[in-house]
């Protein structure tokens, strides 16, 4: 099916959108991007992906091109437009496409950004539970891990890493600790206490999880942050990971050791079901 996308303002059919060979977010990954998932046809949390992609830009140095009224504006359109019930919406802003390959960043005043935004439909999102085997591997991406840039080679290898491993995800490892998962943040229940690594440049600062930390608290469930070990996490009671596109799902193996008995844990199974109660109620 066809869908209609934004590129630069024009609501096109996907295969009328085109972008310059030149665009730096081709040519450098110079762009950053946002995913938000839509259930019951609403945005869930669009103000922290607003608020986010905002902090992503200034660190980059490189101009909004885009309110952030307009921006849900045209997420609004795209949804109902292409009839999302269940699904997401991918953001991407790139430095924009100047007249040559250049290392030096074009002028913002004669370089307009790139702006464009898809939708992805996902029937079944908000019931899907896919217990998800990790293996670990090591991360070697750059130290800004914290700015959501299209820069995801590496996190794809680690992905097809662990597809060759029979599992289905990577745990990325520094200095032996977990940092993240390829897309999403990691997890692990110990003795009733939900650990996850503390926020910094080495993990981007998911939406999904400062809202999973948040219903946490709030229903008494106690948050450590700080890092853990693959060892601690083969030790631990439950795991999980957090991302917009998955909301909550459980982690039942790591590097081959199978955790508790192998199904989706009770804490993890509450969060999910906490987060989704919560965020359908503030969804726009
Ligand atoms: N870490 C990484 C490396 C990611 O790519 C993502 C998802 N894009 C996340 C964490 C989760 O962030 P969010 O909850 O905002 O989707």
């Amino acid at each position: 099916m066809s869908r209609i996308v934004y590129v630069n303002g024009e609501y096109l059919p996907e295969a009328d959108a085109k972008i310059s060979i030149f665009d730096r977010g081709f040519l450098f990954a110079d762009g950053v991007y946002e995913v938000t998932s839509v259930l019951d046809g609403k945005l869930i949390d669009f103000d922290g992906h607003a608020v986010r992609l905002e902090r992503s830009l200034n660190e980059l140095d490189m101009p909004n091109p885009i309110s952030k009224d307009d921006l849900l504006e045209v997420h609004r359109k795209l949804v109902a437009d292409n009839g999302i019930v269940e699904g997401l919406v991918y953001l991407q802003i790139t430095r924009g496409a100047p007249a040559d390959r250049d290392f030096v960043f074009p002028n913002p005043d004669e370089t307009r950004p790139t702006v464009v935004l898809f939708t992805q439909n996902k029937p079944g999102l908000a019931e899907t539970v896919n217990p998800v085997k990790v293996i670990s591997v090591e991360d070697i991406r750059w130290g800004r891990r914290d700015i959501k840039t299209v820069q995801l080679l590496y996190p794809s290898m680690g992905k097809m890493m662990a597809k060759a491993a029979g599992a289905d995800d990577a745990w990325l490892v520094e200095d032996g600790y977990v940092t993240e998962g390829t897309s999403n943040n990691a997890y692990i229940v110990k003795d009733g206490k939900i650990i996850t690594r503390a926020l910094s440049t080495d993990i981007l600062h998911g939406i999904t999880r400062a809202a999973v930390l948040r219903f946490a608290r709030e229903a008494q469930m106690e948050v450590v942050e700080r890092s853990f070990t693959i060892a601690e996490a083969q030790a631990a009671d439950e795991a999980f990971f957090t991302s917009a596109s998955a909301f909550v799902m459980p982690v039942v193996e790591v590097d081959g050791a199978q955790l508790g008995d192998g199904n989706p844990g009770p804490v993890m199974t509450r969060l999910r079901e906490i987060y989704l109660e919560e965020s359908l109620k503030k969804a726009v």
